[in-house]
């Protein structure tokens, strides 16, 4: 199964392999009910992983995605108004956004930690915004619409910098909706609570993907909406299962996005393993840091802050030359991501939004530069030396293997 030579990128067998006899017998368990959907499984896992979250509630539904877009909507965002988030992000975090009929809008990232740089949602705040009726709403200068939220992504497994979004979101009067679906159990520092606090409990509410390859993952689609507002939460169950007070009792429209029993029971026979599995991606990244750590001016690894504990989804370095670098490792055997090549605001999906090439320079910056290494639980010793070896080799190789050169563009 350690085959040194070969490293994919993702293994996902060996822990369902590790599991297999626990998680075949919620199957079992399911059958003998034909309790497919909701029932006791369901609130079982969603009691545990609030617990895990350190909040009060937690609404099991179909994916991330759903868990973002009904997040959104039911901390009040309405259609036409805009919501801020980043463009260095999978496309469902902006999906969400506007199929709650909202509009994104994007601020730029930090240049270490790739998330969120509240500066720049400062700066978009103070400069392209106004306040009204007494303070209580912000409004876009130029459309006039309402800016209803804020969606930090905690990208990668590392938490935005929530302390600095969360006092912006209060004086603009913003909902924030943490974009958790890459961040289980990570941690953060509240100077101001002076604590740390779990991804998913700072906001009004978060949203979790457990899409397979993530830190908690299904066997198959799942996701779920984490909060403390009990009206949220009960407008969160509504909205996943057509928008039912009680049986056939619809006060709004709802969707068809719920967590199925199967896959409750398989994420909870999981969560037992979370924070084990999380421990082990930690020490795996920090032996990246040792053995790829020599370079500096060709290699730049993740950066983590005092005040935050990542929980690593990706391992994500930056390196000139990369898709050169990246097919020299795919050669030797070595599987690599990237997380993501194209910044949202230039796909083709937001032509309408008519950003330009430039609008964010640092994740377009980032976005030509950004490799994710093998990252895993069970990622061994000799695997990740047989990765750092061949990258080292690879950035050597690389003739403009500089980083700091003024180049990189997209
Ligand atoms: C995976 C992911 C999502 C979407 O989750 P799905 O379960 O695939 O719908 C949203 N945002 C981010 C940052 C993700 O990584």
């Amino acid at each position: 199964m350690t085959d040194a030579t070969q490293v994919p990128f993702l293994d996902i067998v060996t822990p369902h392999m590790e599991l297999e006899e626990e998680l075949c017998s919620v199957f079992k368990a399911a059958l003998r009910t034909a309790g497919f959907v909701g029932g006791p499984m369901v609130e079982n896992f969603e009691t545990e992983f609030a617990d895990f979250c350190d909040t009060r509630y937690c609404v099991g539904v179909s994916s991330g995605t759903d868990a973002l877009r009904f997040a959104l909507i039911a901390a009040g965002v309405s259609p036409g108004s805009i919501v801020i988030t980043v463009p260095n992000s999978f496309i469902a975090t902006t999906e969400a956004i506007t199929q709650a009929g909202a509009v994104p809008y994007f601020v730029d990232i930090d240049e270490r930690t790739y998330n969120m740089d509240p500066a720049k949602l400062r700066e978009f705040l103070e400069t392209e915004c106004v306040t009204v009726d007494g303070g209580l709403r912000t409004v876009h200068t130029n459309t006039g619409a309402h800016v209803a939220a804020v969606v930090p992504v905690h990208l990668y497994g590392q938490m935005a910098d929530m302390d600095s979004i969360l006092e912006l979101a209060e004086r603009f009067n913003l909902e924030v909706v943490e974009d958790a679906c890459q961040a289980h159990g990570a941690r953060y520092f509240s100077q101001k609570a002076s604590c740390w606090k779990t991804a998913g409990s700072l906001g009004t509410a978060a949203a979790f993907s457990f899409y397979p390859g993530k830190n908690l993952g299904a066997c198959g689609e799942a996701g779920a909406v984490t909060t403390n507002d009990r009206e949220l939460a009960n407008k969160v169950r509504m909205l996943r299962d057509h928008g039912q007070s009680r049986k056939y009792f619809h006060d709004i429209e709802g969707y068809n996005g719920r967590l199925d029993s199967i896959q409750a029971g398989i994420l909870k026979t999981k969560l037992r393993h979370l924070d084990e599995w999380n421990t082990k991606r930690q020490a795996n990244a920090a032996r990246y840091d040792d053995l790829l750590g020599a370079h500096p001016d060709s290699l730049k690894l993740p950066y983590e802050p005092s005040w935050s504990r990542a929980v690593y989804h990706l391992y994500v370095v930056q390196v000139a030359n990369r898709d050169g670098l990246q097919q020299q490792l795919t050669s030797a055997g070595i599987g690599t991501g990237i997380h993501y090549p194209i910044p949202l605001h230039l796909q083709r999906a937001y032509r309408s939004l008519t950003y330009e090439p430039g609008a964010f320079p640092v994740t377009e910056a980032a976005a030509t530069r950004i490799l994710s290494l093998p990252m895993y639980p069970n990622l061994t010793f000799e695997q990740q030396q047989r990765v750092a070896e061949q990258l080292l080799q690879a950035v050597a190789r690389t003739p403009e293997g500089q980083l700091t050169m003024a180049a990189g563009t997209i």
